[in-house]
């Protein structure tokens, strides 16, 4: 047996041995190019000729290596990377990384998936062939790493696995279509790290994989290009600006990492999870000239493991230092951008243990090179940003790649340089993740097993899984502590004209009160103790965005706790016997049941606000089904108001589709006796303009997702077409961003006609919509329209901003609405208030939804017209004498008798008729037509759930949903957003809820008598 002290002796000199040996000499490393190998003249000058000054260049991109057999970008674009006037599309790109894989063992190229459009999207691996030829086994001990339960959690052996392993740097291009320079500087970089033999790229490519997805957005990038080279082919006139960048959405495609409803994310993601890289690196472009905004500002996002956030600092200086040893102005870390949200694309590596990382770079929107004049406070020096930009500078698509290969080589170096380390930390993170339940907590987030929507809690599941988390079931019931209801809170101010700010309490509760709580088996379990811990933890749990918070330039939504977005139940436990439940993984994909229960010929279904509902209705299009209009019982249970009752029907088609959706059907044997009307599949149209189509997007991939078909419109279709109500039941507005006049009148009719078409010049445009010019607007005559596809009996919903336009613009008598000037609602949740349970809008829902909003419009409703019938007064007295309770007294005259005051009326009712106003009764809106409030912000005690709330009093109690009927149709405003980044799944079935009860939509509806 060896002397312990010599053993230690050894160890240390055996580590220093290792240490020394797995960096060999890397010191000494001066970046820049090998003189011994030859460059490619032509490309070099070129380089050299579409740089703009030498200081926008760096030693490791300012010449090109040549090679024999390798072929360069050039052999695609005609031209080098970042030339003016070149964009190529993707495909061109795909089609140069496979000629590099045929030309080169160091480049493997693979294809992880096809977009909405059918696009495919790639994954480019490039590093030594020594590394490629071992990427299988190495694979095998990133996966051991990334799972440290396969190792039995042994450092020992996570250190034997990190000294045999390389690392894996993920870099992802162009999610932002507009955004053009990524492409070709993933080309050139492809090749510089298969092809230069210089000591610095050759260390790279000798000890880490890089992998390459050039393009995130193929169908946007396409379009980018087809208007690009619009803009080439009429270089006098105005082109078009990208109104569609992705098949649904816009810039929001960053902000998908939550709810996963697109391709583009699932694919990067499954890409993630497949090669367990270590560093995500997304490349945008906004900000002059590089901004490597990883490290960003505070908050960080709450969740994350705090090496992670020494990592980013870590790389994030070593970036801005290396490049400003190059003289390259302009590049800086921190900035304003705080990294609270899990929503960005690069942010599921934060998530998932890795690394994300996000450069900012300077781009012209296209290829053009241009004379850029910055704004003082771009160009200004501050504490972290010593070499600022230039307030001046010609900008050529060529600097922009020089600056983002730049960066990503240092990166890559720094990253090799320190592989080890970063491999480490990366089993670290994991293993940290695995300990939550010992260690932070909690042991686990579960979704009881009686839930009564099924179907919503299984697509959230669903969405966890897609995140690559372990859910586990129940088999058996089980007990544990959980957080005590919070009834037992006290409220911290009674008095709410002493604190004007309505916010969430300023400090946590300090009792920590628990009561035990008895979980039926067929719960969901997600346990914490499982690698990827944290992105579950991340997206169940509660945020808490303090309003004094010294960050104020907030850059993204506050809140997205997923379980009340998803109206199902979701609870946080602490207590670590959850983990000791009898349960199973679950290893198929979640699916609520379905079928048919029971025997009888007539079925019914049971309105559990499950979006599914929807489906089956829609599927089922031909076959009538109506809707109870007060609960029943039957087949042994309780039916909610609005629950279907399906009198004829195929029993083998609803068996199959109701299996198929999970929607538990029950047969019986007579029709309840229970009011009802029929339930219809409406014909939707979703209208858009040609301003902005970011929000709707989210709109019609819901529809989609779920199978509910609609036409796509534009406002200028709705101008061209009087009689809309021939061809639609329903039109869906959805946020714009834009003033009802802007709305209106579309874009100044100066200059050229824009299409936005498809033609030979332009393929891929058009597709989803088309028009011969983009500038006009609804118009006048459009606004006639759909007023009258109103008064004709059509239902017209409105959201946000464009409640702005139904408001203003007079289709909806009696609401008036106002935009908040203390609210504070950052893109948060807050709890809502059922006022009209009788309403089809609000079938199948409970008394509290919890709802988006983001500083939504202020309603009030009113009997009259024109802000008609006075809020009565406060309590407060006015002036005179006697104390503060005590009546005035005029003097000299003997006291009158004083009137009962009119009712109070709340903040979310109409003040009541007063017999001033009935006297002549021109502005009283009958009672038929006044606006009907289906749900309400809850009163401020109650208003916050979770994110950013400041000054809640503005909108507390504040109608919420509203619908207002109109000749003979309706018109419905959302404060809230009912639709927003797949996230908002609780609340989609309040829009479909009137869409398939559009035409009674006044069931159930009590009029005021006068
Ligand atoms: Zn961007």
């Amino acid at each position: 047996m060896m002397n312990p002290s010599l053993r230690i002796y050894l160890f240390v000199l055996l580590s220093l041995f290792f240490a020394a040996s797995a960096v060999p000499t890397v010191a000494q490393i001066k970046p820049g190019r090998d003189p011994n190998q030859a460059i490619d003249q032509d490309y070099t000058n070129k380089i050299r000729e579409y740089t703009t000054a030498p200081y926008f260049n760096s030693p490791l991109t300012d010449y090109l290596p040549a090679s024999p057999n390798v072929p360069t970008p050039k052999a695609v674009l005609g031209d080098v990377a970042g030339a003016p006037g070149k964009l190529p599309y993707a495909e061109d790109v795909y089609k140069y990384m496979r000629m590099l894989e045929r030309a080169t063992p160091r480049v493997k190229v693979y294809s992880i998936g096809t977009t909405e459009e059918g696009r495919e999207m790639i994954a480019v691996a490039v590093a030594s062939e020594k590394l490629l030829e071992k990427l299988e086994e190495n694979r095998a001990r990133l996966t051991k790493l990334a799972d440290p339960r396969t190792i039995n959690m042994d450092d020992a052996e996570a250190d034997r696995l990190v000294a045999a392993s390389f690392p894996v740097y993920y870099i992802t291009g162009t999610i932002h279509s507009p955004e053009t320079g990524a492409p070709t500087a993933l080309m050139e970089l492809a090749y510089r790290l298969a092809v230069d033999d210089s000591s610095y790229v050759k260390f790279i490519r000798d000890n880490v994989v890089t992998l390459i997805t050039p393009v995130v957005e193929v169908d946007g990038r396409n379009r980018m290009v087809d208007v690009y080279n619009w803009h080439l082919a009429h270089p006098n006139e105005n082109w078009p600006w990208l109104v569609y960048w992705g098949h649904y959405v816009a810039h929001d495609n960053n902000r998908d990492a939550i709810g996963l409803s697109l391709k583009l994310t699932r694919n990067v993601l499954n890409t993630y999870l497949a090669w367990k890289p270590q560093v995500l690196h997304d490349l945008h472009e906004s900000v002059p000239y590089l901004y490597d905004n990883t490290i960003g500002d505070g908050p960080y996002n709450a969740w994350v493991d705090p090496i992670l956030t020494d990592e980013w600092q870590m790389i994030g200086w070593n970036n801005v230092s290396e490049m400003t040893k190059f003289g390259m102005p302009g590049v800086f870390a921190h900035g304003n951008f705080d990294t609270w949200s899990p929503g960005y694309l690069m942010f599921m590596a934060a998530t998932h243990n890795g690394i994300s990382r996000l450069y900012e770079t300077f781009g012209n929107g296209g290829a053009d090179t241009l004379d850029r004049t910055l704004s003082p406070s771009e160009y200004e020096r501050t504490w972290y940003k010593q070499n600022p930009p230039l307030p001046k500078a010609k900008w050529s698509q060529r600097n922009n790649n020089n600056y983002e290969q730049t960066a990503l080589l240092t990166s890559l170096y720094y990253f090799g340089n320190n592989s080890k380390l970063f491999l480490k930390n990366f089993y670290l993170k994991s293993k940290r993740s695995v300990d939550k339940p010992k260690n932070e907590g909690p042991a686990a987030y579960v979704l009881p097993g009686d839930e009564s929507r099924v179907g919503n809690q299984a697509e959230l599941v669903r969405t966890l899984q897609a995140q690559g988390v372990e859910i586990s079931r129940a088999t058996a019931p089980f007990t544990v502590a959980v957080k005590a209801k919070r009834a037992a809170t006290p409220t911290p101010s009674a008095s709410p004209a002493a604190s004007p700010s309505a916010s969430p309490a300023a400090s946590p509760a300090r009792r920590k009160d628990t009561e035990d709580r008895t979980f039926p088996a067929g719960s969901y379990i997600v346990r914490m103790d499982q690698p990827y811990s944290r992105i579950a933890d991340a997206l169940l749990d509660y945020q808490y965005w303090a309003p004094n918070d010294p960050q104020t330039a907030i850059y993204d939504d506050t809140a997205w706790t997923m379980g009340e977005l998803a109206n199902v139940e979701v609870v946080r436990v602490v207590d670590t016997r959850v983990l000791q439940a009898q349960m199973d993984r679950v290893t198929a994909e979640v699916r609520s049941s379905g079928g048919i229960g029971n025997t009888g010929s007539v079925y019914v279904v049971n309105h559990n606000a499950d979006n599914n509902l929807v489906t089956l209705r829609y599927r089922l299009k031909d076959v009538e089904m109506e809707a109870a209009e007060e609960p029943f019982e039957a087949a042994g249970r309780k039916f909610n108001r609005g629950s279907f009752i399906i009198r004829r029907a195929s029993e083998t088609d609803l068996r199959n589709i109701a299996n198929e959706l999970g929607i538990q059907v029950y047969a019986v044997a007579d029709a309840p006796s229970v009011k009802t009307h029929p339930v219809r599949a409406p014909r939707i149209a979703i209208m858009h303009t040609w301003l902005s189509t970011q929000d709707e997007g989210w709109y019609r991939i819901g529809f989609d997702q779920l199978q509910v078909p609609f036409a796509y419109i534009s406002t200028q279709d709705v101008a061209k077409e009087p009689n809309l109500k021939s061809k639609y039941d329903v039109v869906v507005f959805a946020p714009v961003s834009r003033s009802p006049l802007n709305i209106i009148n579309g874009l100044p009719m100066y200059g050229n006609p824009i299409p936005w078409k498809n033609t030979s010049l332009t393929p891929n445009l058009g597709r989803i919509d088309e028009t011969d010019d983009m500038r006009p607007g609804l118009g006048w005559s459009g606004l006639q329209n759909l007023i009258k596809f109103v008064k004709d009996g059509g239902l017209f919903i409105t959201v946000d901003d464009t409640t702005d336009f139904a408001v203003q613009l007079g289709f909806t008598a009696g609401v008036t609405l106002t935009r908040s000037t203390r609210l504070r609602a950052v893109g948060d949740i807050l709890r809502t208030k059922t006022v009209d349970a009788a309403s089809p809008i609000a079938y199948g829902y409970g008394d509290s939804l919890a709802m988006y909003c983001s500083n939504g419009p202020i309603f009030g409703v009113n009997n009259g017209v024109g802000g008609g019938g006075r809020r009565p007064g406060g309590t407060q007295r006015s002036t005179g004498r006697g104390t503060p309770e005590d009546p005035d007294v005029p003097q000299g005259r003997p006291m009158p008798e004083i009137p009962e005051p009119p009712p109070r009326a709340e903040a979310w009712q109409a003040p009541p008729v007063t017999e001033e106003q009935r006297r002549n009764a021109i502005g009283l809106i009958p009672p038929a037509l006044r606006p009907r409030v289906v749900l309400r912000y809850a009163d401020s005690r109650d208003l916050f759930v979770s994110g950013l709330l400041d000054g809640g009093d503005e909108i507390a109690q504040r109608p919420a949903v509203v619908d207002v009927p109109s000749g003979n149709g309706h018109v419905l405003l959302f404060s809230t957003n009912p639709f927003w980044r797949g996230q908002t799944k609780g609340s989609y079935m309040l829009v479909f809820n009137a869409i398939m009860n559009w035409d009674n939509l006044n069931a159930g509806r009590k009029l005021d008598e006068k």
